[in-house]
């Protein structure tokens, strides 16, 4: 093609492990470089370079996106004890993803893409549902301790003055058993409520939270609070122009709700809930192959994702020359969401009229029954065929081509 489309502001690149490192070159050679003059910034996030670099790549990618205010991520790998032998490392490098969200200070938001064929568990669900977890405290930063029986439990507050605080927790009269505290700051919760209240508008769907405050009247019902002081100081009226709608309810009632829903909203959680039920809607639509994960700051700083990890039981099998069939469509979705928010921040409707043409081609491909073999397992098409990795990206390309 000789005219290729042009971006202006570049996005920040993120490369990273094993199948999903594979896939990401392969996504950009046969769907991104014959169409676009592609402009990153790139980061290699794979595991050798952070070794290298002391983990400093990590740190200059999430500055970059500060730059930027777009960024996309490949898949990669947390180390664990293996991890560290099998590549020799000099340090056990936390988690990438949760490097960049702290320093982003930023909410994830999940959502399955749903595709012809692929038919949700539930079966009144027409429409996506995105999950956003509090990615922030609570069980996630606890301190906790066993008590034998005679001790005496108390939450000490001490302030700055030096004052102290004592509320009794239990007495471990007739048995030992274990105490737990956990903790909030107003300042996290504040910026989840916007990330959540911008994404909800973004999208232009409802958003719903909740969380037990008839249980936990302190510290639940400071989550409650702060939503709709914001919600009311900063939102309403934008909410009431898009002609959506924000509801809180309480934890259980709203799984009720959920599951008797259309989908097409926006599911706010505490962190925990978050956890739980993000894994449930994922499974419930289909597949975690086909789940895209967008990381949000308050400041307005989008990163996008796959939800899924390296898929290293394949990338093991694609080492030893063997066949692999790796669902990419979430990882290409990743390169949508960044290609198209880089479109309207740069106002650049042919950039933007790319990313839904990726995204028309790939589900296209899907619906032609022309699948990989996680998809194959669970798609209600009568003509379908498994192919391996490479084959659905040739075939993406194709119909690509006709979409533009
Ligand atoms: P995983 O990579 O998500 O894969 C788990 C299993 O799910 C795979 O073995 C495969 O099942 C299936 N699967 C996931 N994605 C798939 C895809 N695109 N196509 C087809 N099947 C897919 O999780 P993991 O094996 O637990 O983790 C591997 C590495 O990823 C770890 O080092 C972990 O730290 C990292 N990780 C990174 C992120 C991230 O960067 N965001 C997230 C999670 C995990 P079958 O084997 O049955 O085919
Ligand atoms: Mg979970």
């Amino acid at each position: 093609m000789s005219d290729k489309i042009k971006m202006h502001l570049p996005i920040v690149e993120m490369d990273g492990d094993e199948m999903t490192r594979i896939i990401w070159a392969k996504v950009k050679e046969l769907l991104l470089h014959p169409f676009l003059e592609l402009k990153t910034e790139y980061y290699d996030l794979g595991l050798p370079e952070r070794e290298r670099t002391g983990d400093r790549i990590t740190m200059d990618a999430a500055e970059a996106i500060k730059q930027y205010g777009v960024g996309v991520k490949c898949a990669t790998i947390t180390p664990n004890e293996e991890r560290v032998t099998e590549y020799n490392l000099s340090e056990m490098y936390k988690s990438p993803n949760g490097s960049i969200r702290a320093i982003l200070d930023g909410t994830v938001f999940r959502a399955p893409i749903t595709a012809p064929g692929i038919t949700p568990y539930i079966p009144t669900w027409k429409r996506p549902i995105t999950i956003a977890r509090h990615a922030y405290g609570d069980i996630y930063k606890n301190t906790e301790s066993p008590a034998v029986q005679g001790t005496k439990a108390e939450l000490l507050l001490t302030a700055a003055d030096g004052s102290e605080t004592r509320i009794p927790i239990h007495i471990f009269e007739k048995s030992g058993g274990i105490v737990q505290g956990i903790h909030n700051t107003d300042s996290s919760i504040t910026s989840f409520a916007r990330a959540c209240f911008s994404y909800a508008l973004d999208t232009k769907q409802d958003l719903w939270f909740n969380a037990k405050d008839t249980i936990s009247k302190i510290y639940d019902r400071r989550f409650r609070d702060i939503f709709e002081e914001i919600f009311r100081r900063e939102y309403k009226d934008s909410f009431a122009e898009t002609g959506i709608t924000y509801a809180y309810t309480l934890i259980d009632d709203a799984i009720a709700r959920v599951i008797r829903s259309e989908g097409g909203f926006v599911w706010a959680c505490k962190n925990y809930d978050g956890d739980v039920m993000s894994d449930m809607v994922a499974t419930a639509f289909g597949s975690l192959a086909m789940m895209t994960s967008v990381l949000v700051s308050p400041q307005g700083y989008f990163e996008y994702e796959a939800a899924h990890g390296t898929v290293q039981r394949h990338y093991y099998k694609y080492q030893k020359g063997e066949q692999t069939s790796t669902n990419s469509v979430a990882t290409i979705f990743a390169w949508s969401g960044a290609l198209r928010k880089r479109a309207q921040t740069d106002a650049l409707p042919r950039l933007e009229n790319f990313a839904g043409a990726l995204e028309s081609a790939v589900l296209r491909t899907i619906a032609d029954g022309v699948m990989t073999g996680d998809l194959y397992e669970i798609s209600t098409l009568l003509n379908k065929q498994k192919v391996d990795t490479e084959t659905f990206l040739l075939e993406v390309a194709q119909r690509l081509e006709r979409f533009l």
